[in-house]
């Protein structure tokens, strides 16, 4: 069997009779039938020929495939966007009167369909801290239970949860294991192997890498795919044909460029770990990280998101910003280029004082997306932005 690496590189759309290399761009709305039983076979399910867009499309499906292979999934669904696969993985497969288990510290947007849109649709919600116990989780288990949702590493506090422990949960009580796997990606951590009977990503971060493209994938158990994927097929967020294409060439450098990432935000991490200007500084494969021996069960290397709190709170978190030369003040992450972000008055503003502190986002929290600049370019950078706050 060959390693995933070569799989990302080698899984390909079969060649057409021109002998292209690389894979062509299938941008096309529809697909063509020889003969009316062709299509009537393909409408009834009884062959897979590719029908329509929205349903299938052999690019997408090349980026799923790869997909698959990285996560050890089964099979797979993708998406407009990572908020698309999230939701879609809980409207196919939650109804009135279940309910949703998550961890509190969760992306901003997922944040907003749980605890306003799900229930509406008679759907509860309840969380438990990234801190929770074996025995917590188990607490918050209801009879209604039907989803387990996490995070891990979170955004933007870089918690790291113990999927194998959680894992172990859920199966206890037959609950679906759903675990957005976007901050690791599939290079530094596979949640299937602890139990993860979904994963979604927001392709949109490291998986693209290079800032251009929004997407989303979802993959995992082949009859929870079934069900989002008729669930997505009549809704309509389907992965656009151009955007999985980019996907999958991107698909092709994630480990390299996971490996540079990771070295990179290790670096930056040891380098700003004791200064002056920081108080607290977070990143999984640090010793310092309060679940280092989790990280380093369950990742193959810590990623490429750093974060740190300013002694100076607020005003030092707006200098800082306002200081940075080079790195970019843009709400993306997972990027070739060095990103840094103020989640207090950005991406967790919707939340509540209250709620953002429950999840440990304090008014001097600096996110930092570590690049694939020169690590002492991205350094020096820092350290004189630090020196004006
Ligand atoms: C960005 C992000 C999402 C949402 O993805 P989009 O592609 O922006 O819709 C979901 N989860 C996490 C952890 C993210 O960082």
């Amino acid at each position: 069997m060959p390693h995933k690496q070569t799989k990302a590189v080698r899984i390909q759309t079969e060649r057409t009779n021109e002998m292209e290399h690389s894979t062509p761009l299938f941008l096309t709305s529809s697909f063509c039938f020889d003969n009316t039983e062709e299509m009537r076979a393909a409408f009834a399910d009884e062959s897979d020929d590719n029908i329509y867009s929205r349903f299938s499309n052999p690019g997408v499906q090349e980026f799923i495939d790869k997909m698959c292979a990285l996560e050890d999934a089964e099979a797979g669904y993708a998406t407009a966007s990572g908020m698309s696969a999230v939701f879609g993985s809980f409207m196919a497969l939650m109804k009135q009167g279940d309910h949703l288990l998550g961890c509190n510290a969760i992306f901003g947007s997922t944040h907003t369909v749980i605890s306003k849109y799900l229930p509406r649709f008679g759907i509860e919600f309840s969380y438990v801290p990234a801190d929770a116990t074996e025995k917590d989780w188990e607490a918050a288990i209801r009879p209604n239970t039907k989803m387990i949702y996490l995070e891990t590493p979170t955004n933007p506090g870089l918690d790291v949860l113990d999927l194998e422990m959680i894992g172990r949960v859920a199966k206890k009580h037959n609950i679906i294991f759903n675990v957005d796997n976007c901050f690791a990606t599939p290079m530094a951590q596979q949640p299937i192997a602890y139990g993860a009977d979904l994963v979604v990503h927001s392709a949109t971060k490291w998986l693209d890498g290079q800032g251009r493209v929004l997407g989303g994938v979802v993959v995992g158990k082949k009859e929870l795919i079934k069900e989002i994927y008729l669930f997505c097929r009549s809704t309509g967020p389907a992965l656009s044909p151009f955007n999985a294409w980019v996907l999958s060439k991107s698909l092709e450098t994630l480990d390299v460029r996971m490996e540079r990432h990771a070295s990179n935000a290790l670096f930056i991490s040891e380098a700003l770990e004791k200064h002056e200007k920081i108080s607290s500084l977070r990143y999984p494969f640090l010793q310092s990280h309060p679940q280092y021996a989790i990280a380093k069960k369950q990742m193959q290397n810590g990623g490429g998101v750093v974060c740190f709190e300013l002694k100076g709170g607020l005003d030092a978190g707006r200098k800082f910003l306002n200081s940075l030369e080079m790195l970019s003040l843009t709400a993306n992450l997972g990027d070739t280029r060095s990103i840094a972000s103020h989640p207090a008055s950005t991406t967790h503003a919707k939340l509540s004082e209250a709620e953002r502190q429950a999840v440990n986002i304090t008014p001097g929290l600096i996110r930092i997306s570590v690049g694939l600049e020169h690590k002492e370019d991205i350094l020096n950078d820092i350290l004189q932005a630090l020196e004006k706050c």
